[in-house]
């Protein structure tokens, strides 16, 4: 008789049960771990509402959740012998790519050519393959690092989002003392005023709303209320009449992304992380954009900046688990999903544990 563990089960758009299913196999590579944390990350409602169908998942069942940490219970021999021991404190991410591709040769393996294809090992946990809202992740060992005693798990669940925005602050070229908009005052445009801080940036302004904008400003970012107040002026206006020469955009929406383009300095660059809605087909002043030689950095995932990230979260101190507002056992995922999706109770970041 197989083991069988708890987990949230997607059996098809909107239609998820907490139930029990297989406890995965150990492969080559790969460890079995205890998972501690898993935190609801904004594309996880896309996923189980079946937004992107026939490519996450590719098929159903599915167990989402991809933002997490836990202990290693089992492990293959190879892992082993890449210095993997059980009762190791680990952090995962979702992307593993085959490790042959051109793509996964140039460290871009969030990109890597064999996505999908599982015989050539390409996996992405939580989005088309096993995720994490479960008791036991399977994972390669490609796709996780260690955290350190000092670090919680929730904290360590959150590495996957911050690792993202560290991805996304380094390939906007942030040199010491350059002046940051961040677009957006949700998690990921908080761990970017985070990371933008811990890199050496000078003014660092940040566009958003509501609750999580005074959390921002705790964060030492300038707020914008963009409900209230013209965001490209009030940019200019903070930088000296230049604009920001980074942006990190985390906003997702048009708006959003044309005020983005109106706040840039000349010579800077527009970092983004959001997926903007639909097909993502908007108007941009790309005239504009060319004449002033504006960069513009799409940003999928998080290759090779995990480790980064939690070097960083760990050097910097900042205060990851003040992002995790709620935590709820997984037996509770609906109303977890509840209060993240509807924004409720000043939540952010919203946290799940599987074995509690
Ligand atoms: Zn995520
Ligand atoms: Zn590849």
């Amino acid at each position: 008789m197989t083991e069988t563990m708890r987990a949230i089960q997607l059996n098809g758009p909107n239609d998820f049960e907490y139930t029990r299913v297989p406890v995965p196999e150990v492969g080559p590579f790969e460890v079995l771990c205890r998972v501690e944390s898993v935190a609801i990350c904004g594309t996880d409602p896309h996923i189980i509402a079946g937004d992107y169908p026939g490519f996450w998942p590719k098929e159903f069942p599915l167990i989402p959740g991809h933002e997490w940490s836990g202990v290693i219970e089992k492990l293959d021999e190879k892992a082993y012998e890449f210095g993997w021991r059980e009762k190791d404190r680990v952090c995962g991410i979702s992307h593993v790519g085959c490790g042959y591709c051109s793509m996964c040769l140039e460290g871009r393996y969030n990109l890597c050519l064999n996505f999908g294809n599982e015989k050539l090992g390409h996996r992405q946990h939580g989005h088309y393959t096993p995720g994490a809202y479960a008791q036991y992740m399977l994972s390669s060992i490609k796709s996780i690092a260690k955290i350190p005693d000092t670090m919680s798990f929730n904290a360590g669940a959150c590495m996957d989002p911050f690792s993202i925005a560290l991805h996304m602050t380094m390939r906007s070229k942030l040199q010491p003392g350059d002046s940051v908009l961040v677009n957006g005052s949700g998690a990921q445009g908080l761990m970017g005023i985070m990371c933008a801080k811990s890199m050496g940036a000078g003014t660092v302004i940040v566009s958003g709303s509501g609750n999580r904008l005074k959390v921002a400003e705790t964060l030492g970012a300038i707020p914008i209320d963009y409900r209230k107040e013209d965001v490209p002026a009030r940019v200019r206006e903070l930088t000296g009449g230049l604009g920001a020469k980074r942006i990190l955009e985390c906003s997702g929406t048009e708006r959003g992304i044309q005020q983005a383009c109106a706040s840039v300095a000349k010579g800077g660059c527009i970092s983004m992380v959001s997926l903007p809605p639909g097909d993502g087909n908007i108007t941009i002043p790309l005239k504009q954009l060319v004449l002033n030689e504006i960069d513009l950095a799409g940003n999928r995932a998080n290759p090779n900046t995990l480790e980064k990230a939690i070097a960083l979260a760990e050097s910097n101190r900042f205060d990851i688990d003040s992002l995790v507002t709620h935590e709820f056992p997984l037996s509770e995922y609906r109303r977890a999903l509840d209060i993240f999706v509807g924004r409720k109770e000043h939540s952010l970041k919203v946290m799940c544990k599987p074995n509690m």
